[in-house]
């Protein structure tokens, strides 16, 4: 999979590119990801990339120009892209299964807005999609490109060392992960569960399952209703729904 991620600040991206999962999985040429500085696309000796918005207001808007300019010369040099996105507020909110289906591509090109915004020609004309990684205004498209990549990159087969540990992860089917415990067994009088020292692995798997569905059911209870559960997991919920159901009879 090559990513290309258009910026004003390529450091950023490359920052963040750096360390850990991503860094290895680059390293490994599991994936590519190129940054490519938008003033290189400019035509003006200030290298200009922004101007004032028609109709007055304030802040500045990246202009079109440069990046249509940008996509094109990645366009020829490592072909057409099948996914054009725009990070954006206004965008589709970005989420496990967006990046399932962006993962499956083979190229992609992110582009960074700042300012006020781009000039909305780009998203029209150029953008295939627009992304948004939440409800709130950052002040650029650098750290949304980097949230995108990293949540591809784990699920590009050898990224992540061990796969049962990305098919386990919270949202990949739906659910959230269950609680992790590490050594020490007691800390500050805080024990870990019994059943994780057990040895019974039987026990263990369905503590698990157990514990991520009650914790699911207690704080993002939307999600399992797009939930893929298998019969053992069926079975926890409808017990763990009744007790639910009885524990609010009992309020009455
Ligand atoms: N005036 C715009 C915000 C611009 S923020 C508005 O109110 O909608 C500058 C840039 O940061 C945006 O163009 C976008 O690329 C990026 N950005 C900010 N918040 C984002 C978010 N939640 N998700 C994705 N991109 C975001």
């Amino acid at each position: 999979m090559r990513i290309d991620i258009v910026t004003i600040f390529p450091r950023m991206i490359e920052a963040g590119l750096a360390e850990g999962i991503l860094a290895r999985g680059i390293q490994r040429g599991l994936l590519t990801v190129a940054t490519r500085d938008l003033r290189e696309f400019t035509d003006d000796r200030h290298r200009t990339v922004d101007d004032v918005p028609y109709g007055g207001g304030p802040g500045m808007v990246l202009k079109p120009e440069p990046l249509f300019r940008a996509v094109e010369a990645i366009e020829r040099s490592s072909g057409a892209p099948q996914s054009v996105v725009l990070v954006s507020p206004h965008g589709r909110p970005f989420s496990q299964v967006e990046a399932t289906r962006l993962a499956a591509l083979e190229r992609i090109v992110i582009l960074c807005g700042r300012y006020e915004g781009i000039d909305d020609r780009v998203r029209e004309h150029l953008a295939t999609e627009e992304l948004s990684i939440g409800d709130y205004v950052l002040s650029g498209g650098e750290l949304p490109a980097l949230v995108i990549v990293d949540a591809l990159a784990r699920l590009i087969p050898g990224v992540v060392g061990d796969e049962d540990s990305v098919a386990g992860d919270s949202f990949s089917r739906g659910i959230l992960d269950y609680a992790h415990f590490t050594r020490p067994a007691e800390f500050r009088g805080w024990k870990v569960p019994d059943v994780l020292v057990s040895g019974h692995h039987g026990e263990i798997r369905k503590w698990r399952k157990r514990q991520a569905l009650e914790l699911t059911l207690e704080r993002r209870p939307e999600l399992l209703a797009d939930a893929e559960l298998d019969m053992e997991e069926q079975d926890i919920l409808r017990e763990l729904m009744e007790r639910k159901k009885g524990a609010a009879h009992g309020r009455d």
